[in-house]
């Protein structure tokens, strides 16, 4: 039966459903499988052809056992979950002839990737909640796509609440209003005066308090949970069997990063033996750049607001499981580097483990100029229009074909990963003199009513949580 352990300490095992229901930091570390289920060139091969939901039914058993969840089960609960997308856009393969490819993973239900982990988690939270007759309430802090995403995927259910923090102004509009249009009475959105970092900081200190945790059944959609990087594995391996030349050639994916949960589930693809090099793109919140070219983790003095909202972020947690996937689970050194990192803001990896993420990381940063000059870039080659997210992702791809002499061509296959839907940014597109398209759901978004609660600036914000929290599960009947 697949087991889950954490990062930074090996003495206990984990359940799938212990790692879904916990809400991140388990004995100080994030959660990982313990083995990693190994895909053969002929699996692989078998593999082509398939659809995005038929390699999530391939990919999610090696790591549910059928003990905990049946194979029947699992395959209905992710038919459920598809079923809530639009799923002939859903992951469409975008091919230009200059060997740009781009894997649309933004045609989602609320316009972001993200609703490709969280809808399926949502169904799996739902499959244990029918067992067990136990509501659960979902913290998350958002810097813009997470909330909307994991709102849509739990609104209107009688088992569990969500209680959404977002930063103040730094979300963009259309996100704001994803959140605030929701009134569905199990969803509960605060707008709080501080950066993407600091709606965390709450969150963090209540899901700490273990007795809190346990009464309140506290769990977090944020991809500190292992569900939704197990989720993003499926993207890699079906973008993969997509633009392969033939199948065990090496295609190398762009991913533009932010807390690097969806990188982290390109590692694990990776681990499992798919032939893929990954790059690794960020805004001008650069620390992973500098950490994979230098090998100094430090952070920044603070958060630089770009177009890329989703990806401003300085405290990218899932790290410290790309270490340990890197480093042969070695806990003692992921412990070490982190708590160095975490007390000092600061730390040097050792070379060893550089070298290791480096065979298979490559990593560059874009700033917002940069970002704006790609979009147009894209639409004046190709009338095509990408989201400032997934620019950042396509602005390696061109600096690699500008640095092509004329008569060379790429040796390998390049996927970038388009991580959101353009119409989401228009502020973006407006900026790149590029002319937004609103989509219905939009438009639709734009008149209807707002309701939002506050977290304001010198108020007691994790206390604000806990009366929320203790709110909530007196409503739904929880022993307090
Ligand atoms: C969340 C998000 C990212 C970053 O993903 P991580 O898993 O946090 O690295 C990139 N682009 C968009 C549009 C996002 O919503």
């Amino acid at each position: 039966m697949m087991k889950f352990i954490t990062t930074r300490c090996q003495d206990k095992e984990y359940t799938f459903e212990e790692a879904l229901f916990s809400p991140g930091y388990v004995a100080g570390g994030l959660l990982l499988p313990k083995t990693i289920p190994q895909i053969s060139q002929e699996v692989l091969k078998s593999w082509l052809g398939l659809s995005l939901p038929q390699v999530c039914k391939q990919i999610l058993p090696l790591f549910i056992s059928g003990e905990e969840i049946s194979q029947e089960d699992l395959e209905a609960l992710i038919d459920d979950a598809y079923s809530r997308l639009p799923l002939d856009q859903v992951a469409a393969l975008s091919s230009f002839p200059n060997g740009l490819n781009v894997l649309e993973l933004g045609n989602t239900k609320t316009l972001a990737f993200k609703d490709l982990s969280t809808f399926i988690m949502a169904r799996l939270l739902e499959f244990y909640f029918k067992k067990r007759e136990k509501h659960v309430t979902i913290l998350v802090g958002t810097s813009g796509d997470t909330g909307p995403s994991s709102i849509e995927a739990i609104r209107g259910s009688g088992w569990m609440d969500i209680v959404v923090l977002f930063p103040k102004g730094y979300c963009t509009e259309i996100q704001e209003i994803q959140m605030t249009t929701v009134m569905d009475e199990n969803v509960h959105v605060y707008s709080v005066e501080g950066c993407s970092d600091d709606v965390d900081e709450p969150i963090k200190a209540v899901c700490l308090d273990q007795d809190f945790k346990a009464i309140h059944n506290l769990c977090t959609m944020n991809s500190i949970n292992m569900c939704r990087v197990l989720c993003q594995i499926v993207a890699y391996f079906y973008g993969y069997l997509k633009v392969c030349r033939s199948v065990g050639d090496e295609v190398e994916i762009v991913v533009p990063t932010g807390a690097a949960g969806n990188i982290t589930g390109g590692c694990l693809a990776y681990r499992m033996g798919l032939p893929i090099k990954l790059v690794c793109t960020v805004n001008s919140n650069d620390l992973l750049h500098r950490m994979l070219s230098t090998g100094e983790l430090s952070t920044a003095p603070s958060v630089i607001k770009t177009y890329s909202v989703a990806m401003d972020i300085q405290n990218p947690y899932n790290i410290e499981r790309i270490f340990s996937l890197f480093s042969n689970r070695d806990t003692a050194l992921v412990k070490k580097i982190m708590e160095e990192f975490e007390t000092g803001g600061k730390t040097t990896l050792p070379a060893s483990l550089l070298q290791k993420m480096q065979k298979v990381l490559s990593s560059a940063s874009f700033d917002n100029q940069t970002v704006l000059k790609t979009m147009q870039r894209c639409w004046s080659d190709h009338h095509y229009l990408i989201c400032p997210h997934t620019a950042v992702a396509v602005s390696y791809y061109f600096s690699k074909l500008d640095r092509m002499e004329a008569n060379q061509t790429l040796h390998q296959p390049t996927l970038c990963f388009a991580s959101a839907h353009p119409a989401k940014f228009p502020e973006a597109l407006v900026a790149a003199g590029l002319e937004p398209k609103p989509t219905p759901y939009i438009t639709n978004l734009q008149v209807m009513p707002k309701r939002c609660l506050e977290m304001k600036r010198g108020q007691n914000w994790e206390k604000i949580l806990r009366e929320k929290i203790k709110e909530i599960s007196k409503r739904a009947g929880v022993d307090q």
